[in-house]
């Protein structure tokens, strides 16, 4: 790493001890931009990286609630507030037991960067709270999302900083979160995305990360003149993005597999049966094991990790991070795996990048795969300024040209800076490039 680079990354750790995700996200964005640091010495005139590895704000905060027999809970959340050189901080709140300081600063870096991909004015932030909705009634998961928004509505707002789900945060969360923005602040405007369709919300944002995720990959198999046509893919998770994609590789001709939640994978021989997983995950929030039990051609197994060992033509990550290490990329090569393109956030460990990047399959990393989500959410916006509503072909036709957009700039950026092929640096790159010269343009802030 070059010398400049590598003292910036030794202060990220110095500071961020503890945060191991974070620092595993910025390790590979710093890794990927040196080239360009190296070529255009006004970055480093104007210490852009040692700003732009910092969050502009952080706000962290109590969240008291209670639950049915009146026994009282703290949790904590928090909002990232990473970078808005070019537009309103704009990024998901996680609700998961596994959430801290370090996974939304985590995120919030990455949103940065794939907020700049999309093409639309966007800033990077991410939020959350270690609260579990997992096995809470309907009234617990209100009483808990007022809460929350009680004190973060007075750091929120349509031009400020716009929140959207991400684990554990779907439809239910974001109506009862804003419900309570509208309450306390008496104003009626698109301060969240992912909105019910009766009050703001954008045809097409339910399915635009599973949507945008296989658009882009279809993208990457054109590039390699073949298609999802008969191939067999195994897509991890069973929320919004895993459902979403399931749908959409399905439309285009291939048969899924597999999906799985953290308790285990189910493995369909003949096809998943999406209407059943839709019934079992949306409407009854099940497990994942049920699906079996009412299709005799699946078998479930325990524990997640080995959902990799499926032979694929494709694999689509839509868990979580850290799912897809160096062993699992090594068997899924093996087995003839042709494509990844990730629909989570970083789930493929650096080990995993690697195994893909050197046995030149067709790998898409996160940031630019799953960027359809954020898009749409930023379509969400527009609707909402305008008062207007687009119809869902309007919504699903957009998304689409910008996920070939953001393939076709990142391809650009990796062979402008001398790696073709590697979409990791391509999306790292053009990601970064635009950030940081809006940075310039605004002086030192
Ligand atoms: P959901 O909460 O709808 O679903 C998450 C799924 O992942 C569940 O099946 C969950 O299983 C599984 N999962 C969570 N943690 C683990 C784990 N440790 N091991 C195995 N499986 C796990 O979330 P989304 O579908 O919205 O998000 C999935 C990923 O996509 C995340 O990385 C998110 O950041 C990313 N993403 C989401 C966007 C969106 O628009 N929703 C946009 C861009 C990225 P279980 O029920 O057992 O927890």
């Amino acid at each position: 790493m070059n010398a400049y680079v590598s003292e910036v990354m030794q202060g990220v750790k110095r500071r961020s001890e503890g945060e191991p995700l974070f620092l595993q996200a910025v390790q590979e964005v710093l890794e990927s931009v040196t080239p360009v640091i190296e070529k255009h010495k006004k970055y480093q005139e104007a210490s852009i990286l040692e700003r732009i590895v910092e969050p502009e704000r952080q706000i962290i905060f109590r969240v008291p609630w209670q639950d049915d027999k009146g026994k009282m809970h703290v949790n904590r959340g928090m909002r990232v507030q990473f970078n808005s050189a070019i537009g309103p901080y704009k990024g998901g709140l996680r609700f998961h037991p596994s959430v801290n300081l370090g996974t939304i600063k985590f995120l919030g870096f990455e949103q940065i960067f794939k907020n700049s991909l999309t093409g639309l004015m966007m800033g990077g932030g991410k939020g959350g709270s270690d609260f579990d909705p997992k096995g809470k009634s309907d009234s617990e998961v209100m009483r808990f999302c007022q809460s929350f928004m009680t004190e973060l509505c007075k750091h929120i707002d349509a031009d400020t900083d716009v929140p959207a789900g991400d684990i554990g945060v779907g439809g239910r969360e974001i109506g009862y979160m804003f419900g309570q923005y509208k309450r306390i602040r008496n104003t009626f405007h698109g301060v969240l995305t992912g909105k019910g369709l009766l009050y703001g919300g954008s045809l097409a944002r339910t399915e635009a990360t599973g949507y945008g995720t296989v658009y882009l990959c279809d993208e990457m198999l054109k590039d390699r003149k073949t298609s999802f046509e008969g191939k067999t893919v195994v897509i991890s998770g069973s929320g919004n993005v895993a459902i979403y994609a399931v749908e959409k590789a399905t439309q285009l001709g291939a048969k899924v597999v597999s999906l799985s939640d953290s308790n285990g994978y189910i493995y369909d021989k003949d096809g998943i049966d999406l209407k059943l997983v839709q019934r079992l995950k949306e409407i009854e929030r099940k497990r994942i094991s049920e699906y079996v039990k009412e299709r005799k051609s699946a078998v479930y197994t325990e524990g997640c990790a080995g959902i990799w060992n499926i032979k694929c033509d494709i694999a689509l990550p839509c868990a979580t991070q850290n799912e897809l290490d160096g062993k699992a990329a090594e068997t899924l090569v093996k087995n003839g795996c042709i494509a990844v393109a990730e629909g989570a956030n970083m789930p493929s460990t650096p080990e995993a990048v690697e195994v893909f990047i050197k046995a030149k399959i067709a790998y898409a990393p996160g940031k630019a795969s799953n960027a359809g989500g954020v898009a749409t959410s930023g379509l969400e916006m527009s609707q909402n300024s305008q008062r207007l509503a687009w119809t869902f072909e309007e919504v699903d036709q957009k998304l689409h040209q910008i996920m070939i957009n953001i393939h076709s700039s990142a391809k650009q950026a990796a062979e402008e800076y001398g790696t073709p092929g590697n979409l990791v640096n391509g999306a790292n790159i053009a990601g970064f490039v635009k950030v940081a010269d809006a940075m310039l343009s605004h002086g030192l802030i």
